[in-house]
């Protein structure tokens, strides 16, 4: 049996739900140092602003564990903690309000030590998320498969589950990343499998902006066809923004987000007689800022132009110096090329408003 997003145990996240739905929700990670409350904040008001569900930042000290109550108070989304091994940072950002915890029990040692965190999430209702990295597999699966396989990373995700499953916490969402894409897809695949719990889909260290999100989109995207992963992050060496804005146009190519607009452009050719290139551009980052479902289409030409206009809400196709200008299928008028951006957002900014009141 493959558990399949909607058929895997639904987990709360703060006032999120993970798994048990086709919903995918997305998540990124602060690039600041936890403890600058004002720069984190900041960061993450920048998140929320571009369609961030939930963010994590690393708990790596002290004063970033403290940092987690203040920052609480600013955001609005929920907030997670990346800890590796120490389990009074973990005890300490549970005791501050964080939401959710990344940390694998394996890894925090004495039994007492993994029965306090975990008596602490059952608390206050705080689910973990356990995060196998093909960098960083135990050594004891390192000797028995002798470099990391899926099969190695399915094997250590069953084993700090198992950790979880004897203290009876089910509250359990899981990754199993790689940077390398094949590994990553069979590793997820083999897992949705064996494990009931939501999958967090990620390619590690996938790269810059533009490689990494090639390498993401041919990974979480073969993924997510498949209905496998509840919730996802970009991992980019970029702003995160980026990661949020790359994540949601991949969910918008699998019709698993509601609330994004889609831009249909031409890849243009000799027929064209208009800037396309620039005005796509234009439209796409004036498009990025809304949160309704908003079809727009920018065609060099009238060759197909009017066949997608009539798809979407609104659309132009390009002719000599001016443009057809289409809504909901209908052409209204024809525009200079110099007004087409700023006719078009006028156009986008009405249709939005109706979607914001229907
Ligand atoms: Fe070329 Fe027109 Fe097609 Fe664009 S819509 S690719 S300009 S034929």
């Amino acid at each position: 049996m493959t558990f399949l997003r909607q058929d895997t145990r639904p987990v709360k996240v703060g006032n999120l739900t993970i798994g048990g739905s086709d919903e995918v929700i997305i998540q990124s990670m602060c690039t600041t140092k936890t403890a600058d409350v004002a720069a984190t904040v900041a960061e993450i008001l920048r998140l929320e602003e571009a369609g961030c569900q939930m963010v994590r930042v690393t708990v790596n000290n002290e004063e970033a564990a403290a940092a987690i109550k203040e920052i609480k108070k600013q955001i609005h989304i929920p907030l997670v903690a990346d800890i590796h091994f120490n389990y009074k940072l973990a005890l300490q950002a549970i005791e501050n309000g964080i939401d959710k915890v990344r940390i694998n029990p394996g890894n925090i040692g004495r039994r007492e030590k993994v029965e306090a965190v975990v008596n602490a999430c059952k608390e206050k209702g705080i689910p973990i998320r356990i995060g196998v990295n093909a960098g960083s597999l135990e050594q004891h699966l390192l000797d028995k498969y002798g470099y990391p396989t899926p099969e190695a990373m399915v094997e250590s995700a069953l084993y700090h589950i198992g950790i979880l499953e004897e203290l009876d916490f089910h509250d359990i969402i899981v990754s199993l990343k790689a940077s390398d894409v094949p590994m990553a897809i069979e590793a997820y695949t083999k897992a949705a499998e064996v494990i009931p719990y939501p999958l967090h889909l990620g390619i590690t260290e996938a790269g810059t902006l533009f490689a990494g999100t090639v390498k993401s989109a041919a990974g979480i995207g073969a993924l997510l066809s498949r209905g496998i992963g509840s919730t996802l992050r970009i991992s980019l060496s970029a702003d995160p923004v980026e990661e949020v804005k790359v994540a949601r146009e991949l969910l918008k190519s699998f019709g698993l987000i509601a609330n994004a607009p889609t831009l249909v452009s031409c890849p243009t050719c000799g027929r064209l007689d208009i800037d396309l290139f620039s005005i796509a551009n234009e439209v796409e980052e004036y498009l990025s800022s809304l949160k309704v479902p908003i079809k727009v289409s920018v065609l060099g030409c009238a060759v197909n132009g009017p066949g997608e206009a009539r798809e979407a809400d609104i659309g132009i196709a390009g002719a000599r110096g001016e443009g057809m200008l289409f809504r909901y299928g209908e052409m209204v008028r024809k525009v200079p090329e110099a007004e087409l951006v700023s006719e078009l957002k006028k156009e986008i900014d009405h249709i939005a408003k109706v979607f914001e009141e229907t």
